[in-house]
């Protein structure tokens, strides 16, 4: 089961994608985690890309396909994968069409303000990357993780100016993929407005067509 979870910031794309990689033991595959964790250890890569995703812009396609055609050789993705946050743009969508047979590509709607609402108030475990909120989905202690007893952390990108300019660029750059993969008939439609739980529901019911 290959598969592409789309959508804009903020719409549940890495909640969702934990679970469903549990679900169907396939690995969730996050570009924008492959990102953080290289800038967190200052590797070249980190080092390149460090300013691009603080503001919140696009690494360079030909730097991001290659990253992912690298990790998709690996044992783990052979019978299936969930790419969360890749691709983000008609060119990476190419690319990958160039060497990867998806199944589908599940599509999360959600307002903008929406968006703006969730990523203002969310918070990452810095030891396990669990997912919180602050109003929505708070941990049981303040600053703690849950599942691991991390500390949990706001990140840099979810500044208001970065989460309206992550915006600007999901609307302008990775919006067009939905015509994209519509065409391919690939599309299942999700709306992610809902609880992570309600949500999940939804996906399950898409990806049992499939089978
Ligand atoms: P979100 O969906 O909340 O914006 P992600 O964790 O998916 O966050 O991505 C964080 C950042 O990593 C993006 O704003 C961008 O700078 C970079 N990034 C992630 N995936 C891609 C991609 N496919 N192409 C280019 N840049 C990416």
């Amino acid at each position: 089961m290959n598969l592409i979870f789309l959508g804009p910031p903020g719409a549940g794309k890495g909640t969702l994608a934990g679970h469903v990689s549990k679900e169907f033991s396939i690995p969730q595959i996050s570009t924008g985690d492959i990102f953080r964790d290289a800038i967190k250890r200052e590797t070249e890569l980190g080092k390149k890309v460090k300013e691009i995703v603080g503001r919140g812009d696009l690494v360079p396609d030909e730097l991001t396909v290659s990253l992912v055609r690298e990790r998709l050789t690996q044992a783990d993705a052979q019978k299936g994968y969930i790419l969360d946050g890749f691709p983000r743009t008609i060119p990476q969508a190419e690319a990958l069409d160039t060497f990867q047979k998806l199944s589908a590509v599940v599509n999360f709607e959600i307002a903008d303000a929406q968006v703006v609402e969730r990523l203002s108030g969310r918070e990452i475990c810095k030891t396990c990357g669990a997912i919180y909120h602050v109003k929505n989905m708070p941990a049981k202690v303040k600053g703690v993780c849950d599942k691991c007893g991390g500390p949990l952390y706001t990140r840099p990108d979810d500044s208001l100016a970065s989460i309206t300019n992550r915006l600007d660029v999901y609307r302008t750059q990775t919006e067009p993929l939905i015509a994209y993969y519509g065409k391919k008939s690939l599309l299942k439609n999700i709306d992610s407005s809902k609880s992570p739980e309600d949500t999940l529901v939804q996906i399950r019911a898409a990806l049992r067509t499939l089978k």
